[in-house]
Protein backbone atom coordinates (compact mmCIF):
# COMPACT_ATOMS: atom_id res chain seq x y z
CA UNK A 1 0.00 0.00 0.00
CA UNK A 2 1.58 3.35 -0.80
CA UNK A 3 2.12 6.48 1.34
CA UNK A 4 -1.88 7.76 0.57
CA UNK A 5 -3.31 4.84 1.74
CA UNK A 6 -1.39 4.16 4.90
CA UNK A 7 -1.73 7.86 5.55
CA UNK A 8 -5.68 7.50 5.27
CA UNK A 9 -5.66 4.17 7.95
CA UNK A 10 -3.52 6.18 10.27
CA UNK A 11 -6.23 9.33 10.09
CA UNK A 12 -8.81 6.36 10.64
CA UNK A 13 -7.06 5.18 13.85
CA UNK A 14 -6.54 8.63 15.07
CA UNK A 15 -10.25 9.92 14.17
CA UNK A 16 -11.45 6.51 16.38
CA UNK A 17 -10.71 8.49 19.60
CA UNK A 18 -10.88 12.16 18.66
CA UNK A 19 -14.03 14.05 19.52
CA UNK A 20 -15.04 17.62 18.97
CA UNK A 21 -13.56 19.40 22.13
CA UNK A 22 -10.80 16.97 22.30
CA UNK A 23 -6.70 17.35 23.04
CA UNK A 24 -4.85 15.71 19.66
CA UNK A 25 -0.56 16.51 19.22
CA UNK A 26 1.03 16.41 15.63
CA UNK A 27 4.27 15.28 16.77
CA UNK A 28 5.89 15.87 13.05
CA UNK A 29 4.04 18.82 11.68
CA UNK A 30 5.62 18.89 7.85
CA UNK A 31 3.50 21.12 5.36
CA UNK A 32 0.26 20.33 7.68
CA UNK A 33 -1.54 17.84 6.21
CA UNK A 34 -2.38 15.98 9.47
CA UNK A 35 -2.17 19.22 11.56
CA UNK A 36 -5.09 20.00 9.45
CA UNK A 37 -7.01 17.05 9.62
CA UNK A 38 -6.58 16.99 13.46
CA UNK A 39 -7.96 20.47 13.76
CA UNK A 40 -11.10 19.48 11.74
CA UNK A 41 -11.37 16.17 13.97
CA UNK A 42 -11.43 18.38 17.22
CA UNK A 43 -12.86 21.95 15.72
CA UNK A 44 -12.44 24.98 17.56
CA UNK A 45 -13.38 24.21 20.81
CA UNK A 46 -10.46 21.39 21.12
CA UNK A 47 -7.00 21.84 20.62
CA UNK A 48 -3.89 20.65 18.90
CA UNK A 49 -0.54 20.74 19.59
CA UNK A 50 1.78 20.82 16.59
CA UNK A 51 5.68 20.29 16.90
CA UNK A 52 8.50 20.73 13.93
CA UNK A 53 12.24 20.97 14.35
CA UNK A 54 12.29 23.19 10.80
CA UNK A 55 10.93 26.90 10.80
CA UNK A 56 10.45 26.04 7.04
CA UNK A 57 7.71 23.10 8.12
CA UNK A 58 5.84 25.83 10.54
CA UNK A 59 5.46 28.49 8.16
CA UNK A 60 4.24 26.07 5.21
CA UNK A 61 1.53 24.65 7.92
CA UNK A 62 0.52 27.89 9.38
CA UNK A 63 -0.33 29.26 5.82
CA UNK A 64 -2.24 25.80 5.11
CA UNK A 65 -4.28 26.04 8.62
CA UNK A 66 -5.03 30.16 7.96
CA UNK A 67 -6.34 29.42 4.20
CA UNK A 68 -8.31 26.44 5.99
CA UNK A 69 -9.83 28.81 8.60
CA UNK A 70 -8.84 26.22 10.80
CA UNK A 71 -5.98 27.78 13.03
CA UNK A 72 -8.35 28.38 15.55
CA UNK A 73 -7.48 25.28 18.06
CA UNK A 74 -3.78 25.06 17.17
CA UNK A 75 -0.61 25.65 18.93
CA UNK A 76 2.47 25.16 16.46
CA UNK A 77 5.78 24.86 18.39
CA UNK A 78 9.21 25.19 17.14
CA UNK A 79 11.48 22.28 18.41
CA UNK A 80 12.48 18.86 18.61
CA UNK A 81 9.23 16.30 19.56
CA UNK A 82 11.75 14.19 21.98
CA UNK A 83 11.16 17.48 23.96
CA UNK A 84 7.52 17.06 23.67
CA UNK A 85 7.03 16.93 27.58
CA UNK A 86 8.40 20.78 27.89
CA UNK A 87 6.90 21.85 24.68
CA UNK A 88 3.57 21.26 25.83
CA UNK A 89 2.08 22.88 28.85
CA UNK A 90 2.38 20.52 32.20
CA UNK A 91 -1.73 20.37 32.44
CA UNK A 92 -1.32 17.67 28.94
CA UNK A 93 -0.02 14.98 30.63
CA UNK A 94 -2.96 12.42 30.63
CA UNK A 95 -4.92 14.14 28.58
CA UNK A 96 -4.41 13.49 24.85
CA UNK A 97 -6.45 11.82 22.69
CA UNK A 98 -4.57 11.45 19.90
CA UNK A 99 -0.47 11.92 18.91
CA UNK A 100 0.27 11.41 15.45
CA UNK A 101 3.98 10.67 13.94
CA UNK A 102 4.41 11.23 10.25
CA UNK A 103 8.44 10.44 10.08
CA UNK A 104 10.10 10.74 7.15
CA UNK A 105 11.58 14.08 5.40
CA UNK A 106 9.98 17.18 5.13
CA UNK A 107 8.30 16.62 1.23
CA UNK A 108 9.39 19.35 -0.83
CA UNK A 109 12.29 20.29 1.86
CA UNK A 110 15.51 19.36 2.23
CA UNK A 111 15.49 15.34 2.12
CA UNK A 112 18.61 15.43 4.22
CA UNK A 113 16.50 16.32 7.49
CA UNK A 114 15.01 12.97 8.64
CA UNK A 115 13.31 12.06 11.47
CA UNK A 116 16.26 10.13 13.51
CA UNK A 117 15.51 6.80 15.85
CA UNK A 118 16.89 8.25 19.02
CA UNK A 119 14.72 11.24 19.10
CA UNK A 120 11.98 9.11 17.53
CA UNK A 121 11.75 6.98 20.12
CA UNK A 122 12.19 9.49 22.90
CA UNK A 123 9.32 11.38 21.39
CA UNK A 124 7.26 7.92 21.51
CA UNK A 125 7.91 7.50 25.07
CA UNK A 126 7.67 10.96 26.17
CA UNK A 127 4.18 10.39 24.27
CA UNK A 128 2.77 7.58 26.14
CA UNK A 129 3.20 10.03 28.99
CA UNK A 130 0.87 12.43 27.79
CA UNK A 131 -1.92 9.93 26.57
CA UNK A 132 -5.52 9.85 28.40
CA UNK A 133 -6.85 6.39 29.05
CA UNK A 134 -8.35 4.98 25.37
CA UNK A 135 -5.45 7.89 23.53
CA UNK A 136 -3.74 6.51 20.84
CA UNK A 137 -0.11 7.03 19.20
CA UNK A 138 -0.55 6.52 15.38
CA UNK A 139 2.68 6.49 13.52
CA UNK A 140 3.66 6.68 9.71
CA UNK A 141 7.30 5.03 8.76
CA UNK A 142 9.02 5.04 5.86
CA UNK A 143 11.87 2.42 4.83
CA UNK A 144 12.19 3.63 1.70
CA UNK A 145 14.53 6.74 1.90
CA UNK A 146 18.24 6.12 3.20
CA UNK A 147 17.84 5.97 7.17
CA UNK A 148 14.16 5.33 7.38
CA UNK A 149 14.48 1.08 7.04
CA UNK A 150 17.01 1.36 10.15
CA UNK A 151 14.36 3.95 12.13
CA UNK A 152 11.37 2.05 11.01
CA UNK A 153 12.83 -1.91 12.52
CA UNK A 154 13.56 0.35 15.41
CA UNK A 155 9.92 1.32 15.64
CA UNK A 156 8.36 -2.24 15.69
CA UNK A 157 10.68 -3.31 17.80
CA UNK A 158 10.30 -0.94 20.46
CA UNK A 159 6.30 -1.00 20.19
CA UNK A 160 6.73 -4.73 19.82
CA UNK A 161 8.34 -5.48 23.12
CA UNK A 162 9.74 -2.67 24.74
CA UNK A 163 7.09 -0.15 24.78
CA UNK A 164 5.65 1.38 28.19
CA UNK A 165 3.42 -0.60 30.52
CA UNK A 166 -0.34 0.20 29.82
CA UNK A 167 0.68 0.38 26.14
CA UNK A 168 -1.50 -2.22 23.68
CA UNK A 169 -0.23 -3.15 20.26
CA UNK A 170 -3.77 -2.29 17.93
CA UNK A 171 -1.86 -2.54 14.66
CA UNK A 172 1.42 -3.01 13.55
CA UNK A 173 2.23 -3.87 9.56
CA UNK A 174 4.95 -6.80 8.67
CA UNK A 175 7.35 -5.35 6.37
CA UNK A 176 6.36 -5.83 2.68
CA UNK A 177 8.54 -7.71 0.57
CA UNK A 178 9.65 -5.33 -1.47
CA UNK A 179 10.83 -3.50 1.92
CA UNK A 180 9.81 0.13 0.88
CA UNK A 181 6.50 0.65 1.65
CA UNK A 182 5.30 2.72 4.98
CA UNK A 183 4.42 0.79 7.83
CA UNK A 184 1.53 1.89 10.08
CA UNK A 185 1.54 1.01 14.02
CA UNK A 186 -1.24 2.69 16.18
CA UNK A 187 -0.73 1.64 20.31
CA UNK A 188 -3.90 2.65 22.74
CA UNK A 189 -3.08 3.68 26.28
CA UNK A 190 -4.96 1.28 28.81
CA UNK A 191 -3.94 1.51 32.17
CA UNK A 192 -3.79 -1.19 34.93
CA UNK A 193 -3.49 -3.85 31.63
N1 LIG B 1 7.21 11.51 5.20
C1 LIG B 1 5.98 12.28 5.37
C2 LIG B 1 6.20 13.64 5.92
C3 LIG B 1 7.15 13.65 7.02
S1 LIG B 1 7.44 15.23 7.51
C4 LIG B 1 5.26 12.37 4.04
O1 LIG B 1 5.78 11.92 3.04
O2 LIG B 1 4.18 12.94 4.01
C5 LIG B 1 8.54 14.92 8.83
C6 LIG B 1 8.78 16.17 9.59
O3 LIG B 1 9.47 15.82 10.77
C7 LIG B 1 9.65 17.20 8.86
O4 LIG B 1 8.93 18.38 8.68
C8 LIG B 1 10.85 17.40 9.81
O5 LIG B 1 11.25 18.74 9.92
C9 LIG B 1 10.29 16.90 11.11
N2 LIG B 1 11.29 16.48 12.08
C10 LIG B 1 12.47 15.85 11.90
N3 LIG B 1 13.07 15.61 13.08
C11 LIG B 1 12.25 16.11 14.03
C12 LIG B 1 12.30 16.18 15.46
N4 LIG B 1 13.31 15.66 16.14
N5 LIG B 1 11.29 16.78 16.10
C13 LIG B 1 10.24 17.30 15.43
N6 LIG B 1 10.12 17.25 14.09
C14 LIG B 1 11.11 16.66 13.41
Amino acid sequence: MGARGTVGRAHRAAAACLYPGAWAVDATVGNGHDTLFLAREVGPLGRVDGVDSQAAALSAARRRLEAAGALDPVRLHHGGHEHLLGLLPEGARGRVRAILFNLGFLPGGDKAVITRTGTTLAALEAGAALLAPGGRIVLVAYPGHPGGAEECEAVMHWAGSRRPEGMALLELDPPDQGKAAPRLLVLESRPGT
